[in-house]
This record gives C-alpha cells, sequence and structure tokens, in this order.
C-alpha cells in the first residue's frame, strides 16, 4: 500500500569523471541524475545512453 514516488537510485560509472577519470558515483532522483566526483570534487549531470557497445555516458552542462 505504500507507494514511493521519490525513488533514488545510485550506481557507479567506472572511470565516469570527466576531470580525473575516477570512479564517478551518480544518484538519480526525480529531479534527474546528479553526480559528483569523491576524487576532485567535479559536479555534473550526466546522461546516460544505452548502446550496443554498453552504457554511453555524455555530460552536458548546456543545450546543444
Ligand atoms: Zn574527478
Amino acid at each position: 500500500m505504500s507507494e514511493v514516488h521519490s525513488e533514488t537510485r545510485e550506481y557507479t560509472i567506472p572511470e565516469g569523471c570527466p576531470v580525473c577519470e575516477a570512479d564517478l558515483p551518480v544518484r538519480v532522483t526525480a529531479t534527474g541524475p546528479n553526480a559528483v566526483c569523491r576524487h576532485c570534487g567535479w559536479m555534473g549531470r550526466p546522461f546516460i545512453t544505452v548502446t550496443h557497445q554498453g552504457l554511453r555516458v555524455s555530460y552536458g552542462s548546456a543545450a546543444a
């Protein structure tokens, strides 16, 4: 009887940080994905796309 609308998922992108290439922990909330590198403090919103090669991660800071 308990629906959870604010589900939070966390995962780690191996070498996902564009700055220091450390493992990048990503937290997906209702507002979207948020990534904060524990190594260098980089923050961003990664976009994860599933391709035939696996997961593809891109970082959009602005509309491209
Ligand atoms: Zn980093």
